[in-house]
C-alpha cells in the first residue's frame, strides 16, 4: 500500500516557483481545496495551477494521474524539500 501523506501542516501559502522565482501563492477554493500557482509576474511560467491535494496524491502514488506532468512534480517536490523538509520525510521520499 502506498503512504498517503496527510496534510496535517499546510504548505506555507506562499513560495518561491521552481521555475522562474516568482512567488507561488495558495489560494482557497469552494472552502475545502487548496490551489496554488505561480503569480508569473515575469511572464508566463511554466508551472501550471495544482492542486495541493494532487501533490499529496502523486507523492503517494507517483504513476497515477497524469494531470500533472511528472516533471512538474519532481520540480515541486524539489521545492518542497527545500521549503518543507519535514513533510516529505513524512512521505518517505
Ligand atoms: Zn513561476
Amino acid at each position: 500500500m502506498p503512504t498517503k501523506i496527510n496534510f496535517v501542516e499546510r504548505l506555507p501559502s506562499v513560495q518561491p516557483c521552481a521555475y522562474d522565482e516568482c512567488m507561488v501563492t495558495g489560494e482557497v477554493q469552494k472552502a475545502k481545496y487548496v490551489y496554488y500557482r505561480c503569480t508569473g509576474h515575469r511572464g508566463k511560467c511554466g508551472l501550471p495551477r495544482f492542486r495541493e491535494e494532487d501533490i499529496a496524491n502523486r507523492l503517494g502514488e507517483p504513476l497515477r494521474g497524469l494531470q500533472v506532468p511528472p516533471e512538474v512534480v519532481s520540480q515541486i517536490v524539489s521545492m518542497l524539500r527545500e521549503t518543507n523538509p519535514a513533510l516529505l520525510r513524512r512521505s518517505g521520499c
